[in-house]
């Protein structure tokens, strides 16, 4: 956090020694505020308190904070006294609106000012910049992060948040951070950017999640033993990522045209799709998201673009 409240040791010539100042921030390190604690929240007080954050809690049902008292949090009884506790409020609710009301309270907002605000919330790239624009008008220091983990990865090596807002806050704190996820990253200063991979690498979430649903649907139909089905998956997930790795890499260099490293162009793809398609007709399974599916490569088809790399798909995905 900032060093302006307490004084550093200066050097002879009178510039703060920079050394000291590495010291001197270590030894201090920052007391930390989590509002809420759900699943999720709870996930990242305990992180906190692992490392040796003094970490205060507070919860809209307490018994929730309460529960993590024994792991040595401070239970607030109010959000303005979490907020009175701490340099650093990281906030983990359902939703922005969430956020707002806890934050915007006639009694909560006048406490806010010099605090670094970090919204770990889930919510849009255009909620980031409001509360970002919000937080800056009322004297707060503000970064918005995305969690791409579950309690469960949080304070390990493979956690993955990330962070985008001022650059400083992030420095400042970066121990704060790691503490939280070994893979947390500032990926830039405009403070939606964060919210907007989130959502980008939720997309490829859920195409895994849905396509896991049609691939159990399938096999219920057809009499596969789900069993074999989960090892068919692990067995081939290689290949589907190396194809998403490709698809990206190919858009990215705009190279759709189909070309000798083409792994498979739109041609093959839409003729296995028909079978899936007509598989699932005969076995009455809902094919909304399929018809979805069905709408893109139509698209491309009637422009000419049946050969082309599986990337030109990507060209008839409405604006980008
Ligand atoms: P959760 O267990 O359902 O917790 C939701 C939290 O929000 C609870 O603390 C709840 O308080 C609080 N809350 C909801 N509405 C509120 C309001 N109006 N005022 C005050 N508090 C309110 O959910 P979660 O899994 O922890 O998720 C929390 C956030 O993390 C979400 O934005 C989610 O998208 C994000 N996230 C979660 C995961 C995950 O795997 N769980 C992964 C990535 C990101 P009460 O306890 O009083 O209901």
């Amino acid at each position: 956090m900032r060093a302006s409240s307490t004084t550093i040791p200066l050097a002879r010539d009178g510039k703060k020694c920079a050394s000291r100042q590495r010291i001197w921030r270590s030894a201090m390190k920052p007391s930390i505020s989590v509002l809420g604690t759900g699943r999720m929240g709870s996930a990242l007080a305990r992180a906190l308190l692992r490392a040796g954050y003094r970490t205060a809690v507070w919860n809209r049902t307490s018994e929730k904070a309460v529960a993590l008292g024994a792991h040595g949090a401070t239970v607030a009884p109010t959000v303005r006294q979490a907020i009175d506790a701490s340099e650093i409020v990281i906030v983990n609710v359902s939703d922005y609106a969430a956020t707002s009301t806890l934050l915007r309270a006639s009694d909560v907002t006048p406490g806010l000012g010099g605090k670094l605000i970090v919204e770990l919330t889930s919510g849009t790239p255009q909620g980031a910049r409001e509360t970002s624009g919000w937080a800056a008008a009322h004297g707060a220091r503000y970064l918005d992060g995305a969690i791409l983990a579950t309690p469960d990865f949080i304070g390990t090596d493979a956690g993955t948040i990330l962070l985008s807002g001022a650059l400083e806050p992030f420095t400042e704190n970066e121990d704060v951070f790691r503490a939280l996820g070994g893979n947390v990253q500032h990926i830039g200063t405009e403070p939606g950017l964060a919210n907007a991979l989130d959502s980008a690498m939720l997309a490829l979430m859920w195409g895994a999640l849905f396509g896991g649903l049609h691939a159990i649907a399938v096999s219920k139909a057809e009499g596969i033993d789900l069993g074999e089905l989960g090892r068919q998956w692990t067995a081939t997930a290689p290949v589907i990522e190396g194809l998403v790795v490709d698809l990206i890499k190919r858009t990215n260099a705009g190279r759709f045209e189909s070309d000798a490293e083409t792994l498979s162009s739109i041609s093959p793809h839409y003729g296995a799709f028909q079978h899936l398609k007509e598989l699932m007709e005969a076995r009455r399974i809902d094919r909304t998201v399929v018809d979805g599916y069905e709408a893109v490569f139509q698209r491309a088809i009637q422009a000419g673009h049946l050969h082309d790399d599986f990337a030109a798909l990507s060209r008839f995905m409405g604006e980008t």
